[in-house]
């Protein structure tokens, strides 16, 4: 049976992310191995996602994972350079636009002040700022808006995923494609995995980062995951008035839209009562006729005149008990440590995840971020933590 220090069981942005900064950690030399069953990613989060980053949270951990986020993300190309050739990881630094109606003003505001108190570049609009700066905007029934100015924008999650897994593979870590059927534990402690082939691999510690395959993993376990998968839909289509890049748009009725190049991408969470399970991939185009496309033409009047593009669903890992993330040790488990319920805000939280992940393993404990509050004795103890600027 082959041993490693550290085995991760899922190789997309999460486990790309934590198997890179473990190695790249000089504290840790022990041999790391990373688990992925389809490296095409074609159903991972992680390549079906809309790539956006923001610090436009109401949660102070999440925005400082952003921070740490945009800026991993600029440094990328450097970083992640393997034998002098850097990645393209796509950054586009094009703000992210969330409006609010009268009802949301305080809460908008509130926030604005929670994310510039942590450094987070984000102006304040009253609706004629917003009227003047956004002249493609219909300021109708807004009261106001905020702006990111720099370190907000969007992505490539594939691309991000591959130049991490292959700097990882650069700085040593082994790379396997193969399905993991079990997770592995004897008296309170993971012992390794099992593969589906039934081969086993011994391991010191494992991460599950397995998107909304991990309670799947863990439930053998007695491990209960507040987390599901819910489908979202991502939109394209033209427009036949040329606009200026517009930044990703949150409209107060929850839909959304940026630039994309030349064309544009935009979509929008279902009402809870709407929005159950995800069992397939499948489009849903009246979704996008019936709830996002008039939304969006009473926001942006240019988008009367579209043509509708290519769309696509991918799964969010949601987490019912708060639309956060659930991050770090399992507290029965110490040396079994999760990475999920990112709730449509995971992409950007990779790399600071992955780095808090390889500390907890290398230095035993948070050193540049504390993600304890993301820890699961939350779920345990019922102990919410409120992500409202849940897109
Ligand atoms: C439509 C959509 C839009 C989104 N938009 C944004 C956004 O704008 N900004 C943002 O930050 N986030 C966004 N997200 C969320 C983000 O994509 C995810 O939170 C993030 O990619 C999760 O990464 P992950 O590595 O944890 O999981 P995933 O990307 O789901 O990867 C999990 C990996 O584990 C592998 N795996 C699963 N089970 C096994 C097993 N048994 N054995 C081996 N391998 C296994 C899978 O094959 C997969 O590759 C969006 C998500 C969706 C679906």
């Amino acid at each position: 049976m082959s041993a490693y220090d550290v085995v991760i069981v899922g190789g997309a942005a999460h486990g790309a992310s934590a198997a890179y900064h473990l190695a790249a950690d000089r504290a840790f030399t022990g041999r790391i191995l990373l688990v992925e069953r389809d490296p095409t990613f074609a159903r991972a989060a992680t390549a079906l996602s809309a790539g956006g980053i923001r610090q436009q949270f109401s949660t102070p951990v999440n925005v400082s994972l952003s921070l740490y986020g945009i800026d991993f993300l600029r440094r990328a190309p450097d970083l992640l350079a393997v034998d002098g050739d850097q990645p393209d990881v796509g950054l586009v630094e094009g703000g992210y636009l969330f409006l609010a109606t009268a009802a949301g003003a305080d809460t908008l505001g509130r926030n604005h002040a929670l994310q510039t108190s942590l450094g987070a570049d984000i102006v304040h609009l009253d609706a004629a700022a917003l009227a003047a700066r956004f002249p493609w905007l219909s300021t109708e029934g807004l009261a106001a808006g905020c702006f990111g100015q720099t370190g907000e924008g969007w992505f490539d999650g594939y691309a991000l995923a591959q130049a991490l897994r292959r700097k990882a593979k650069a700085l040593g870590v082994a790379l396997m494609t193969a399905d993991v059927a079990a997770i592995e534990t004897a008296h309170g402690h993971a012992t390794g995995i099992r593969l589906a082939d039934s081969s086993r691999i011994a391991a010191g510690t494992v991460i599950v980062a397995a998107g909304t395959a991990t309670p799947r993993l863990l439930a053998p376990l007695g491990v209960k995951l507040p987390v599901e998968a819910r489908k979202r839909y991502v939109f394209s289509f033209a427009c036949r008035e040329p606009l200026p890049r517009i930044p990703l748009t949150v409209d107060p009725s929850g839909v959304y839209v940026r630039s994309e190049g030349d064309v544009y991408i935009c979509g929008a969470s279902p009402p809870e009562e709407c929005d159950p399970t995800a069992a397939d991939f499948e489009v849903d185009q009246a979704f996008f006729e019936e709830t996002v496309w008039p939304a969006l033409a009473r926001r942006i009047p240019a988008f009367e005149a579209i043509r509708p593009g290519r769309a696509w669903a991918g799964h969010y890992d949601f987490n019912t008990l708060d639309q956060n993330a659930i991050i770090g040790p399992l507290p029965e488990m110490p040396n079994l440590l999760v990475a999920t319920g990112f709730s449509g805000h995971g992409l950007q939280q990779s790399p600071g995840v992955g780095r808090g992940l390889a500390e907890l393993i290398a230095h035993g404990r948070y050193v540049s971020l504390d993600l304890a509050q993301l820890g699961y004795a939350r779920v345990i103890e019922g102990r919410p933590l409120i992500e409202a600027n849940v897109v």
